[in-house]
């Protein structure tokens, strides 16, 4: 063993040998195939050596037992059974630590998934700290895939076969007690004594006992029967949530399956030829891009080579539905205190009250204590005036959308806060230079567009007008990924990217429903496409008021494409603003079961239409996509977006398309200019000329560009 070796055998007195994983280099512990080699001859040396009596499995990083598996490598494999094959390699070698005759305890503190959880279960024991940063799960099917090293197979022995299924289809983290109480783990213990207590365990020799399964789960899960019918279930949830778009899950159920019936060896095979396919898919390929670019984001400043200032601050300007979610993020990720300012009490306390939702759903799910929930709303204060406002770095506008009150915001803080201080609009459509436009200092002056709820949504867009300092811009950016946002830079034009995009998208689903196809069938189309919701829905959910005002501004600034049909103001005049007013396209009041479900059938005699079904879903959400992806090509174009990988994390992490398909850009290099070009056109003789597509799209097809 040398320096650079990434596993290291320790020799104890008490005749216990650590194994220690280290990658030199990395900050976290990651597997690769080439550690292979260097793997099996660590294990040959345990096994000629007699003098060994256990051996603890353990961590040298602080931050991760073992992460995962460094899936660069899978891009290299050509065919699927080069991929197959590395697959069964990391099956032998698990198998092996399985096989040594002495105890093998897996001593685990930090993440330990994939392929490292997958390590863990091939060790006779496991024991993790009951630390904040240690967490148990299979993700592999987050990006498409499923765990290909033995963990279909060893999970459902350990935990019983309804929570492996929910482990592996989710692809969810078990916290350190969760993984206790799954019998994940055999004990929890704090960091100090994680070594210790694993030495003790090697030392008793002592067989994990079996974990005593619950009377029903036994009378399930112990007989064919009980188990064809868990199977059946988890494959009708399955679909019933994928739409039949994601294969990883029925591979996953598929490969448990044989195992359960014809035992390991056939189980790990299936598992192993599921894993070669699966990762030659297309679905997998686009959701390992998606990770490859949002973990190369998070390497970004916005700015190459300009440092963020310091923030340790935070105002935020309005109480109300997003300075709500704002206050919370600050606080609850970026951990920063934060000032609230609003006209009225009514509006601190809402948004004291949007923390306390939050905090007390954790405390009653025991994911926090009481006295952390404490000290998380104490970081969150309000105000009516500007006290507490001198210290503030950053201050976060959220007031009502409303330029001359945004601008008289600018003067404010430029009166009231230390120079320097930077003001990030919350707009949803306002021009950032506007707002900027009587600022003494407009380089400090910049966009930061969340998505509601802001809590939950993934994306900021980041707004730089043309006098935005560059520190501006990389400050804003650290902020935002400390809220645990994945921002994106964008330029200072009507609707930014997501909404810009998102609008067209919305108007041709009003337009198919104004010629009559009904509400039900096009939010239908759109979801069994991928979207988490219609577009129907979506304006139920967003507010068709914010709809029918952000609309004229994109029409005025973008032309005629934009226009929103005329009919939807009789929604407007009729209070029908959607689920925040009970009244929308859907029914929210009555029988509990209709509530957003069921279509209310006043709103065809509102607009004017006789419901009847003529299209195809196909046609139906071709002409709303191709509207959204001829948009975002645009967007490229007048450089709104920075590229074509900031486009697609946009429209993924903002609007909900579909993961699998990699984005509108990634979706264009699927479907080929060309293709969408002579579809678009076809359209457009049908439809109208907003479905011209542009000159760069044009240009693409003729020039047999791609994207990426
Ligand atoms: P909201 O009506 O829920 O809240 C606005 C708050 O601002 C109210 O509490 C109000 O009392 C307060 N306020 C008004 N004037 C003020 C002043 N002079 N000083 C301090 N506070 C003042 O609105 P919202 O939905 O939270 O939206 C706020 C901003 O965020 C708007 O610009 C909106 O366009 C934008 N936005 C909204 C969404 C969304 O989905 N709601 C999404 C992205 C961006």
């Amino acid at each position: 063993m040398d320096n650079n070796s990434t596993f290291t055998l320790e020799r104890q007195d008490n005749g216990i040998t650590l194994l220690k994983m280290d990658v030199v280099g990395e900050t976290m512990n990651t597997l690769r195939a080439e550690f292979a080699d260097e793997f099996s001859s660590v294990l040959a040396e345990i096994k000629a050596d007699n003098s060994i009596k256990g051996l603890v499995v353990y961590s040298g990083k602080d931050n991760s037992f073992i992460a995962g598996a460094d899936i660069t490598m899978l891009d290299d494999c050509e065919t699927a059974e080069q991929a197959t094959q590395i697959a069964a390699q990391g099956q032998a070698i698990f198998d092996q630590i399985e096989r040594l005759k002495i105890p093998v305890v897996a001593a685990i503190h930090g993440p330990c998934l994939g392929g490292g959880l997958e390590l863990a279960m091939a060790c006779h024991q496991r024991i993790c700290s009951d630390d904040n940063k240690t967490v148990l799960g299979l993700p592999e099917v987050q990006l498409g895939l499923l765990p290909g090293s033995g963990g279909t197979q060893r999970l459902p022995a350990l935990v019983g076969l309804q929570k492996s299924l929910d482990m592996m289809l989710t692809g969810k983290h078990l916290r350190p007690k969760q993984a206790l109480k799954a019998g994940l783990v055999s004990d929890v213990v704090p960091r100090s004594v994680l070594l210790q207590v694993a030495q003790e365990l090697a030392l008793t020799a002592k067989k994990a006992g079996k974990r005593k399964a619950p009377l029903v789960e036994k009378a399930l899960e112990s007989n064919p029967w009980g188990r064809k019918l868990v199977f059946d279930q988890a494959t009708k949830t399955v679909l019933a949530k994928t739409k039949g778009n994601y294969p990883a899950p029925l591979k996953i159920i598929d490969a448990i399956r044989v195992g359960l019936e014809k035992g390991r060896v056939q189980g790990l095979a299936r598992e192993a030829e599921h894993f070669g396919r699966l990762v030659k898919t297309t679905e997998s390929k686009q959701l390992r891009n998606l990770f490859f670019a949002t973990t190369q984001m998070k390497k970004e400043t916005g700015v190459d080579g300009v440092e963020p200032a310091t923030v340790s601050h935070v105002g935020v300007l309005g109480g109300g539905l997003m300075g709500g979610g704002i206050a919370y993020v600050t606080a609850n990720n970026a951990k920063l205190p934060v000032r609230i300012k609003d006209i009225n009490h009514q509006g601190i306390s809402n948004a004291l009250k949007y923390s306390f939702d939050l905090l007390n759903k954790k405390v009653k799910r025991r994911f926090i204590k009481k006295s952390e929930m404490q000290k998380q709303l104490n970081m969150v204060t309000g105000t009516t005036d500007y006290s507490g406002f001198a210290s503030t770095d950053l201050i976060i506008e959220a007031v009502f959308e409303d330029l001359a009150l945004k601008q008289q915001m600018v003067a404010d803080i430029e009166a009231n806060c230390k120079p320097g201080v930077i003001f990030a609009s919350n707009t949803s459509s306002l021009p950032i230079h506007q707002i900027a436009a009587n600022a003494k200092a407009p380089e400090n002056v910049i966009g930061l567009h969340y998505f509601s709820p802001v809590d939950k949504m993934p994306l900021a867009e980041i707004i730089a007008h043309e006098s935005t300092s560059d520190e501006t811009i990389s400050t804003t950016v650290a902020l935002a990924k400390k809220q645990g946002k994945t921002p994106i830079v964008v330029k200072d034009k009507a609707g930014f990217y997501v909404n810009r995009i998102l609008a067209p998208y919305v108007n041709e689903a009003a337009n198919i429903l104004l010629a009559g196809e009904p509400i039900e069938k096009i939010d239908r189309a759109l979801v069994n496409f991928g979207f988490p919701v219609g577009p129907i829905k979506l304006l139920d959910e967003v507010g068709i008021d914010i709809g029918a005002k952000i609309s004229p501004i994109l029409e005025a600034e973008l032309g005629e494409r934009f226009k929103a049909p005329d009919a939807f103001n009789k929604l407007i005049d009729d209070n029908r603003k959607g689920k925040k007013t009970k009244k929308g396209f859907y029914l929210y009041t009555g029988k509990k079961s209709k509530q957003g479900k069921a279509v209310d059938e006043q709103v065809y005699s509102l607009l004017g239409v006789v419901p009847q079904s003529r299209l195809s879903e196909q046609e139906i959400s071709e002409r709303c996509v191709l509207l959204m992806v001829n948009e975002a090509v645009r967007c490229l174009d007048e450089k709104i977006v920075r590229n074509c990988r900031d486009g697609d994390i946009g429209a993924i992490f903002g609007i909900g398309f579909p993961p699998f398909l990699g984005g509108p850009f990634r979706y264009l290099d699927t479907l080929g200019a060309r293709t969408v070009v002579d579809k678009l056109t076809q359209f457009k003789s049908q439809y109208g000329e907003h479905f011209a597509p542009c000159d760069a799209l044009v240009a693409m097809a003729e020039n047999e560009k791609t994207c990426y």
